[in-house]
């Protein structure tokens, strides 16, 4: 999960048309979300414009999406798990609210599903109210303390960490639930990871033999090392798959390394071409 750049204003003109606003308009009336809000939120142009932002990825997980995507609603619009009905209707108002728009993988989709727990029961969110207070970022959701990462208002890293096996680590109690909630710690997406990070490892283990082997002297390990670590830095590009994951491989380069390389011989050469690559990477900018 990265976070993301969205203008929650203006929103796409779809969102803003006579007809949504009708369709608001009913909604509010009834108390509970219409089956025609889809025709809005996932309008081709709506869609469009959150792929791009989301770089046509799971805004949970960082997976490419390759076709199989939801608009997942932030904030749930029929129910709440744990919830009573009678209590909460789900936040059936937000359907077409911009700020409440996610792109979203199917599995994420539906682990998710209606779950939103909160650190601050008592200032749930119950009724629309004043429509100015709707966007995510608002006085009056930000009381409720959220304990799901919203991508675009939290940042990430602050709540998690990755490890070099290519498991999800929380370090507070929202990350903790975000990836409860999304199961960011399934069997599949730590495969995936891992092998992410392997792929790396194998290019610079590559380029270590050869010169262990002396098929390939110190210019020649030094030149390779280089164009493996700079497919590194590229690879924490946003729209990169896995974007935070390599991210993290960078800033804990050694403790990668040292969880991958056992001989130390091998790990002092790596390390070292490492650290000279980002002072030399730094002094250039
Ligand atoms: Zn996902």
């Amino acid at each position: 999960m990265i976070h993301i750049q969205k203008d929650f204003d203006p929103p796409p003109e779809k969102l803003r048309s006579p007809g949504c606003k009708n369709l608001i308009e009913r909604t509010l009336f009834s108390r509970k979300k219409q089956n025609a809000s889809y025709n809005f939120y996932r309008n081709k142009n709506v869609v469009k414009r959150l792929k791009k932002i989301f770089h046509y990825k799971c805004a949970y997980c960082e997976v490419l999406t390759n076709g199989g995507f939801h608009v997942d609603h932030y904030r749930p619009i029929s129910s709440v798990k744990n919830l009573s009905k009678e209590h909460h209707k789900g936040y059936y108002w937000l359907s077409c609210e911009w700020s409440n728009l996610i792109f979203s993988c199917n599995a994420c989709n539906q682990y998710k599903s209606n779950q939103f727990p909160v650190e601050n029961e008592f200032f749930r969110v119950i009724e629309p109210g004043d429509q100015k207070e709707w966007r995510a970022d608002s006085i009056t959701f930000t009381r409720e303390k959220a304990l799901l990462i919203h991508p675009q208002i939290d940042k990430p890293e602050k709540h998690f960490v990755f490890l070099p096996d290519g498991n999800i680590k929380a370090i507070t109690e929202k990350g903790e639930q975000t990836n409860i909630i999304c199961q960011l710690f399934r069997e599949d997406l730590i495969f995936r990871r891992h092998k992410a990070i392997q792929e790396i490892i194998d290019r610079i283990n590559e380029e270590i033999s050869l010169f262990i082997t002396q098929d390939h002297n110190e210019m020649e390990l030094n030149a390779g090392l280089r164009s493996v670590f700079s497919s590194l830095f590229s690879k924490m590009s946003p729209e990169k798959e896995f974007s935070r994951l390599h991210w993290f491989f960078g800033m804990k380069f050694d403790a990668f390394i040292s969880y991958y390389i056992t001989n130390e011989k091998r790990q002092r050469l790596i390390k070292k071409a490492f650290h000279k690559y980002i002072r030399k990477a730094s002094n250039t900018k």
